[in-house]
């Protein structure tokens, strides 16, 4: 994703939230299904894999990967093909899923699965153009996301809104090739192609989505979740309850009430079709598209607060929004 440092009048303006948030401590007691030691073992496989950017062999075995295992799950495993919007000569597959509920309006989740071609945030020179393994920034949203599908499954029908799961290819080698007039267009860029697509083609109805949230970068010990700042403006009281419900679950040590400024990730295609979602992004990850972005940066508590915290949203949604 795209980190754009702008937002000086909403970081002021979005202050005063914070006190009337900490105010409840009241907690929340659930059992989920959703089990970290699997969502980190989901790490682990994409991982051993290498990196997954754009052209690679692990790039086609993960979605290989990704497609079995929600089919093992009993999904329907479906694929949007689609040509780059801003990347001449790439195409990609967004992977996506449905669980039916008892309201044919969608919660969407989602996450991207490719990993970024180039680690031009490594200490090393040397090592700025070769791609990274993505741990954090790929394997982890990608791993809860399956996690996830695997343990609501078991809610079919019951649950109160239907979910659709998208997997996003070719989010994250943006940055490389210079968009002309991109100044007034935020989604004339080289990031989020797959995200950008799906919502041009329609791939859900718009009028078909309750609201949506992005898994990005969920996996580091010391993880800081803090509003994407355009959609906090856009959609507060959803970000604002979605992290009241985690400080509730116990995790407020990872969700912050404050702002990180405005970031470009796929849930912004969303938003810019007036289409309510936010990002559980951890921008202040400090291994970000560097070759330190491995396996051993993970924890399965991170993973585990962020999936349990989807499970509780999916399982009791009136109210988030
Ligand atoms: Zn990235």
């Amino acid at each position: 994703m795209k980190y754009i440092f702008i937002i000086l009048i909403a970081l002021t303006l979005f202050v005063s939230c914070e006190r009337s948030i900490n105010a409840e401590h009241s907690k929340i007691t659930f059992k989920p299904y959703f089990d970290s030691a699997k969502a980190l073992s989901y790490v682990k496989t994409q991982t051993s894999m290498g990196s997954r950017h754009y052209g690679s062999v692990a790039h086609k075995k993960v979605k290989a990967f990704i497609k079995e295992e929600i089919e093992s799950f009993g999904y329907e495993a479906l694929s949007h093909n689609f040509d780059a919007p801003y990347i001449k000569g790439r195409s990609g597959e967004n992977i996506y899923a449905f669980l039916k509920g008892q309201s044919d309006k969608y919660i969407v989740i989602a996450s991207h699965y490719d990993s970024r071609s180039i680690a031009e945030k490594d200490k090393d020179y040397s090592m700025r153009d070769k791609p990274i393994v993505g741990a954090n920034d790929g394997a982890s949203s990608t791993a809860t996301l399956l996690e996830l599908m695997r343990a609501v499954k078991k809610y079919e029908n019951e649950l109160p809104y239907s979910v659709a799961f998208v997997f996003f290819d070719l989010e994250d080698d943006g940055g490389m090739i210079d968009i002309e007039g991109s100044d007034s267009n935020i989604l004339a860029t080289d990031w989020i192609q797959g995200s950008i697509a799906f919502v041009s083609d329609n791939i859900i109805p718009k009028e078909k989505i309750y609201f949506g949230i992005l898994l990005d970068m969920v996996g580091s010990p010391d993880a800081k979740f803090m509003f994407e700042s355009y959609a906090h403006t856009k959609y507060s009281s959803l970000y604002d309850n979605v992290w009241r419900l985690a400080q509730k679950l116990g995790y407020g040590n990872y969700f912050h009430n404050s702002h990180y400024g405005f970031i470009v990730d796929d849930h912004t295609p969303f938003i810019e079709n007036d289409i309510p979602f936010i990002d559980i992004i951890d921008m202040g990850y400090k291994y970000h598209h560097t070759q330190e972005d491995s396996y051993d940066k993970i924890d399965a508590k991170t993973l585990g607060a962020v999936g349990v915290l989807i499970e509780y949203v999916l399982t009791n949604p009136n109210g988030v929004y």
